[in-house]
């Protein structure tokens, strides 16, 4: 792969987080590295999984780079480097001893009578009632309406992020390299006034998901990869799977399935 030459360091405040960050950049020019926070070639989280999410996000997932996240977090699923392979991680990224992994996000459209908003999102996006009393949406794909959903609310996942809320609202883990969406619901009503689908639907990648809130529920509460937004009279959310991939830096191929192992069944 290309040498890695310019870095760009994104710390939470976890006093472990920042003294690897100063660690970090003492580092770098003993490995032709240097840090750019402007122009950079590979953009490096030290943290948990929100360390990730959030360099990203201040990134404006910008495709241009490369991402990697060193875990000093709790879980850290996303994170490929452990602190104590710092070094060996620095040499092999200068040497261009590395896999790039092409994930792909959602991309998602928010419609009101007055605006329209683009976000992208590398976990999820959840759509409930502001005031997280009963959501009514109806879920179009294909074009049809599959159903109109009512009950707690509505996650659609990325396949990088069925690893998250999705999994723990009982939605299917995706191996990344599948780019769909999931839409999993979130305690859906079921009985003789309503009926709902109460497992997870994946959708392939060339297939838009559209919700339109149903009138008097039009008021919603949207989570962004774990990020709140409020939303009056909503006409429609489009969701898609970004056409554009980001790459992460992976030092070894093929560890989904030890990483699904290491860090939700093995101590
Ligand atoms: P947070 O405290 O930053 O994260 C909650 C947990 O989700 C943490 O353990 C985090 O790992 C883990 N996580 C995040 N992304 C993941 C991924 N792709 N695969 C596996 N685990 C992942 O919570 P937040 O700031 O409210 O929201 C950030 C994310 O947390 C959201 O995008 C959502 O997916 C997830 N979340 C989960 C639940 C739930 O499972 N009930 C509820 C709310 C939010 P680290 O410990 O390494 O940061």
């Amino acid at each position: 792969m290309k040498p890695i030459k310019t870095v760009r360091l994104f710390s939470n405040e976890k006093p472990k987080s920042i003294a690897l960050e100063k660690k970090i950049r003492r580092l770098l020019p003993k490995y032709n590295l240097e840090e750019d926070p402007l122009h950079y070639d590979l953009g490096i989280a030290i943290g948990g999984d929100g360390a990730f999410l959030r360099m990203l996000k201040k990134a404006s997932f910008e495709r241009q780079a490369l991402y990697v996240g060193i875990n000093t977090g709790t879980l850290g699923f996303a994170q490929e480097v452990l602190p104590k392979n710092v070094e060996q991680f620095l040499e092999r990224i200068s040497k261009g001893d590395y896999y790039q992994e092409d994930i792909t996000l959602l991309s998602i459209e928010v419609k009101t009578p007055y605006s329209v908003s683009h976000f992208e999102a590398y976990n999820e996006l959840t759509v409930r009632d502001i005031n997280l009393r009963t959501t009514r949406l109806d879920l179009e794909i294909e074009g049809e309406i599959l159903e109109t959903f009512v009950g707690d609310g509505l996650l659609i996942s990325s396949s990088n992020g069925s690893t998250a809320y999705n999994l723990s609202l009982g939605g299917s883990i995706l191996y990344p390299s599948i780019h769909a969406l999931e839409i999993t619901p979130m305690a859906p009503l079921n009985s003789k006034s309503y009926r709902n689908i109460l497992h997870s639907l994946v959708i392939p990648m060339e297939l838009p998901v559209i919700l339109y809130p149903k009138k008097e529920k039009q008021d919603l509460l949207l989570s962004i990869d774990g990020e709140n937004y409020r939303y009056q009279e909503v006409s429609s959310i489009r969701i898609e799977v970004s056409p554009q991939v980001l790459g992460l830096v992976r030092l070894e191929k093929n560890r989904f399935v030890r990483r699904i192992r290491e860090k939700f069944l093995q101590d």
